[in-house]
This record gives structure tokens, sequence and C-alpha cells, in this order.
């Protein structure tokens, strides 16, 4: 009877591994329609506490999972049919264009430099660039602050480019691949602030790990619009997006999960922008 289950048992979990073979392409959308059926490979952040996280145990949680979790479900596909692909900031315009990735929902600024590659569907979240700081320092209060400092920002962003063009040009700038980079350049004093989107540096300040070691300078430094990136031309697939996010705001989804990825870190989001992308 043991030995009966035991076979048993390794034949069920041999049927599981061919299946999860036979499904694990690498491709971005195996069932080309859209309506169901193959794996959609998303591009998010993993670095990013309430927006996109790859947790310790391989899950994957946040704001932008839940936008594109709700979003591939209105495409057919249910969540475990997503393959979560990491989409640094300064990689997700060639990702899409390469066809790496279906779409990319990673804080991703919609910005017209960025249009000449790619097409946005959205908006649907409003940020604004700021500070993070150690919490014991008050020399840094406003933007000016930063012309004599070391400022850590990330490589193809929209926070480090506002910096060099207009915010700080004078600042010693660091650039990295990604944000926990200068996180822990900030810890350790290599660096006297990091700047990004208000959004992802309340994710940060309110990680347990870092809980009374930073603090946000509260400015508004810009606005950013994230939208939901994709191939560009690809207008079909733009307005099922339109369409996604106009359902998931409508449907009172899309304040869940705000409420869900940033109440714990206290932010104060704005509301749901108007959706201007395609129109
Ligand atoms: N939202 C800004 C951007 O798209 C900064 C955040 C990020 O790098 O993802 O560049």
């Amino acid at each position: 009877m043991k030995l009966h289950k035991a076979t048993a048992a390794a034949a069920a979990a041999l049927v599981l591994s061919l299946t999860a073979t036979a499904c694990g392409g690498d491709s971005a959308d195996d069932g080309d329609s859209g309506d169901g059926g193959g794996k959609i490979t998303i591009g998010i952040k993993f670095d990013q506490p309430g927006l996109g996280l790859k947790t310790p145990d391989g899950t994957f949680a946040g704001f932008d999972v839940d936008v594109a979790t709700y979003v591939a479900k209105e495409l057919g596909y249910d969540a475990k049919d997503i393959v979560w692909k990491e989409s640094p900031s300064a990689e997700r315009e060639n990702l899409i264009s390469n066809g790496d990735v279906k779409f990319v929902v990673a804080s991703y600024s919609i910005t017209d430099e960025r249009k000449q590659k790619v097409d946005f569907a959205g908006p649907y979240f409003l940020a604004h660039q700021d500070l993070l700081v150690r919490a014991d320092d008050s020399s840094i209060t406003k933007v000016e602050d930063l012309n004599s400092k070391k400022l850590c920002s990330v490589t193809g962003s929209t926070s480090a480019q506002n910096v060099k063009e207009k915010l700080a040009p004078k600042a010693d700038l660091l650039e990295n691949g990604g944000y926990s980079e200068c996180l822990t350049g900030l810890e350790n004093k290599a660096v006297d602030a990091l700047t990004t989107d208000n959004s992802i540096l309340a994710g940060y300040a309110a990680q347990k790990e870092h809980q009374g070691k930073f603090k946000l300078v509260g400015l508004k430094l810009s606005d950013e619009n994230y939208g939901i990136g994709l191939k560009k031309g690809d207008t079909e697939l733009q307005s099922k997006i339109n369409a996604a996010l106009t359902k998931m705001e409508s449907d009172g989804s899309w304040q869940k999960a705000v409420t869900a990825n940033f109440g714990p870190a206290n932010y104060e989001n704005e509301p749901a922008p108007k959706i201007t992308e395609g129109s």
C-alpha cells in the first residue's frame, strides 16, 4: 500500500513537471490571440516594494503586479499563466520592441521621448519625483541643496534625466541599474540622497529592515504618469488595456490595490488619472 502511494505520487509529480515544461515557453505570448490558452510574459520591477517586488518565497507583489494581473485577466489570462520578467528602467523599451514581453507595468512614466520607441496605455497612476535622505540628515530640504551633494538615481529613468537637465545639474550624480543599489549607498553614506518617484521611495522607507533609517523630503519635483508600455503601433492591445484600466477603476479594484499596496507605507496617493493614451 505504501509503495503504491509513493509510486502514484512520483507519477503525479512527473506529469506535473512535464506539464510545466510544456507550458513554460519563454516568448512574450504563446497564445497569440490574447484570448487565453497560453502564457503571457509581463515586465515588472523585482526590487520596488509596494510596486513590483519578488519576495523571498518567489512570489510577486505590488501595485504594478496587481494592475498587470487585472489587465491580463481582462485579456483572457489567469494569474497562473503570467510569466514575470524583470524590467530594469533602462531596458524597458528594448524588452518591448524585441518582443521579450507583451507589455510592461513597471513605474513606467509616459514621456514623448519613450513614445518614439513604444506606445503606452493609461496612465493608471500619478506619482511625483522626490528625495529620500537619511533620517538624521537635515541638510537637504530643497532641490537646490543637492548641488553640493552626492545623489543617486537609476540609468534610463526620468528621475536621473530630470536631475541632469533641470533639477540639480551640478549635483554629483551616481547612476545605478536599480534603486535598491542606491538604497544601499544611502545607508552606508556613499551617497547623500536617492531621487525617484515618491511612490517608490515610500515603499523603501516603510520596509521593516529600513524603518527609522530614511525619510522622504516631501517635494513634488515632477509629474510621473505611469503607463503600460506596449509595442509601437499595437493599437488593438492599447485599447484593450485602456478598457481594462477603466474597468479596474470603476469596479473598485484600483482603489483596493492602492490601499493594499501603498497603505502600509502611509503613501498619500493621487486620484486615478484620466486615460489619455490612444485617444
Ligand atoms: N517613473 C520614472 C521612470 O519611468 C522613475 C521610476 C523608474 O525608473 O521606474 O523612469
